[in-house]
């Protein structure tokens, strides 16, 4: 076997109702140092708290995932489901002399706290039944709580934070398995991490204290140590970890308002890591820079224009297909429906002159109107009073010089700026009926990428429709 071992890493959610973006942030840095080793990426779901494990907040992470495009490998593993497993690896820890059963019951427990309070000592709880003789045991209901090691000190390696040192009398001798059998979480994790081959745990720095306790759980099993990388939180604007208060939480939230899902994987990479002073860049470079090293050890702030910023620069640089297809989820997401394939063939073409400026999906397909409605237009009420009757014979006397110009721009500007010459008209008197008439609105691309994506036959109906417009103007 070769001394390099597969990467494994993992994303482990606890089903909460919906993905948090520091979630979803942990679950890209954990994908994207597996996918740029040729390693192996897992999930599994830490749905043990049973009341909030529902179906749908399952779900809510799954699409988080699916819609940042966070591929994972196999099945996603439901901790609930090897219950069992945990269990067996509690009595295993009990057959080998490193756990025991405890039989205090909680009066015992809170009676020890308030004298440990009382003598100012330490309030860990010290069982009595660490070092009990096994023919003492009552026939009760027990515990198993492991033997943690209570001299000297646990350090984590941590490939964020550095070298963390935990001195042992802080880790108390901690429950494994309840009473009713089950696994605590503490257990339930090491294990699913052992079996499941993890061999980086990269997760938020509120998990760093966890850490130690689990690594008695591997001594204790004897099991080898996971890399770990415990990356700090996000906070807002203010500094203060990212809440509601400040903005969305969900991750699909993002979706929603607007933003590529590859502008948010540069984004989100972007919070807590660099590399140098790149700030936009894409999937693939993502995964060739990104490693540990560059993840920093303070807290990243959440800066919406920053967000706005790389997602206008995504907006404008993806393919005219990838744009369409962002336009059509962001179209389902936000429950409108999506573009028929004639319309989506012609957004594709019009790609090229509606994405300029938009930073996010709504201001492109605001640009892309004109393509998208359909004979004979709504015009708005300001674009109406563009369309007095002056300006409507000045666009009839166009129609007839449009039939037979070829259709290239070189062409219709010589066209449109000898109209404009012959009526006296500066260019943008010209081009204000010609917004209205050719979009029904005044903020559109520039009218010759709308008579170049519209065509001829479309541009001259649109004309057509509004110098027959009834109107005392
Ligand atoms: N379920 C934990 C959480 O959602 C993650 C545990 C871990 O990554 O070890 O915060």
């Amino acid at each position: 076997m070769s001394n390099d071992k597969q990467i494994v890493t993992r994303i482990a959610p606890s089903p909460t109702g919906y993905m948090h973006v520091g979630t979803a942030r942990t679950a890209l840095f954990s994908w994207l140092y597996a996918r740029g080793r040729g390693g192996k990426f897992l999930l599994r779901i830490e749905d043990t708290d049973r009341a909030r494990s529902t179906p749908q907040a399952t779900q809510a992470i799954l699409d988080g995932m699916a819609w940042l495009g966070l591929d994972y490998d196999g099945d996603a593993i439901s901790q609930f489901a090897r219950a069992p497993r945990h269990a067996e690896v509690a009595h295993e820890m009990l057959a080998a002399g490193n756990a025991y059963k405890c039989f205090a019951t909680q009066d015992e427990i809170a009676a020890f706290r308030e004298q440990a309070r009382a003598e100012k000592r330490s309030t860990l709880y010290q069982s009595p039944w660490r070092d009990a003789d096994p023919d003492t045991h009552p026939d009760a209901p027990f515990v198993i709580r492991l033997k943690a090691p209570h001299d000297g000190e646990t350090v984590i390696d941590d490939q964020v934070q550095g070298r963390v040192v935990i001195k042992n009398n802080q880790l108390d001798d901690m429950i494994c398995l309840r009473s009713d059998g089950t696994p605590t979480y503490m257990l339930a994790v090491v294990v699913d991490d052992y079996d499941m081959g993890v061999t980086h745990v990269i997760r938020g720095d509120d998990h760093l204290t966890n850490a130690a306790r689990q690594i008695t759980v591997y001594n204790a099993m004897g099991w080898p140590l996971p890399t770990y990388a415990h990356i700090p939180l996000i906070h807002g604007p203010d500094g203060k970890k990212l809440s509601k208060r400040h903005g969305a939480t969900s991750v699909v939230d993002y979706r929603e308002m607007g933003y590529p899902a590859a502008a948010m994987r540069n984004y989100l990479a972007r919070l807590g890591w660099s590399h140098g002073d790149d700030e936009f860049f894409s999937d693939e470079q993502a995964r060739d820079w990104f490693d540990l090293s560059g993840c920093g050890k303070s807290p990243s702030r959440f800066d919406f224009k920053k967000l706005d910023n790389i997602s206008g620069k995504h907006i404008a640089a993806m393919s005219d297909k990838a744009l369409v297809a962002e336009v059509q989820g962001f179209l389902a997401a936000t429950g409108q429906p999506m573009l028929q394939p004639q319309k989506s063939d012609v957004m594709e073409q019009a790609a090229y002159c509606i994405r300029g400026g938009a930073k996010k999906l709504g201001q492109v397909i605001d640009k892309a109107r004109f393509v998208l409605v359909d004979r004979p237009l709504d015009v708005e009420e300001k674009a109406l009073k563009n369309l007095d009757i002056v300006s409507r014979g000045i666009l009839n006397e166009l129609t007839p010089q449009l039939q037979a110009v070829s259709w290239d721009r070189d062409t219709l500007e010589g066209v449109l700026n000898a109209l404009a010459a012959a009526n006296d008209l500066s260019f943008g008197k010209l081009a204000a009926p010609l917004r209205a008439a050719l979009a029904g609105r005044t903020a559109t691309p520039s009218v010759f990428d709308m008579m170049l994506v519209l065509g001829r036959e479309e541009t001259i109906a649109r004309l057509d429709d509004v110098t027959n417009m009834e109107s005392d103007t």
